[in-house]
């Protein structure tokens, strides 16, 4: 995530939470070991997941003042979830890599 100014203010990765058995642990994650589409609900049925998103990491570990204007930079498209916690949080837009070479998606996010 890089604020306002272009300043590197924190990076995260999608995980299980420090020191929890990771999604790939046997059972210790239900959606690993689901069938449920891509994009299903992360929170409930059998889709839920124990990973806490990159999107959630980047912005628990950024300093708060510092979040205004940012600009997430994700692998894909964030789920609902992480798109409302950074309008939230005041990430003003994500990018993220497009279905073509060179190409890139945007959202503003205010
Ligand atoms: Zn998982
Ligand atoms: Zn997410």
């Amino acid at each position: 995530m890089a604020a306002a100014d272009h300043r590197i203010l924190s990076t995260g990765y999608n995980g299980a939470p420090s020191g929890a058995p990771g999604c790939l642990t046997s059972g210790a994650c239900p959606r690993a070991f689901s069938d449920v589409p891509p994009g299903a609900p992360y929170d409930s049925g059998a889709g839920t997941c124990i990973a806490v998103h990159a999107e959630a990491n980047a912005l628990a570990y950024a300093r708060p003042a510092m979040i205004l204007g940012a600009t997430m930079y994700i692998t894909t498209w964030p789920c609902d979830d992480c798109r409302k916690e950074m309008w939230r949080l005041g990430v003003d837009r994500a990018i993220w890599p497009g279905e073509t070479a060179n190409s890139m998606v945007t959202t503003l996010l205010t």
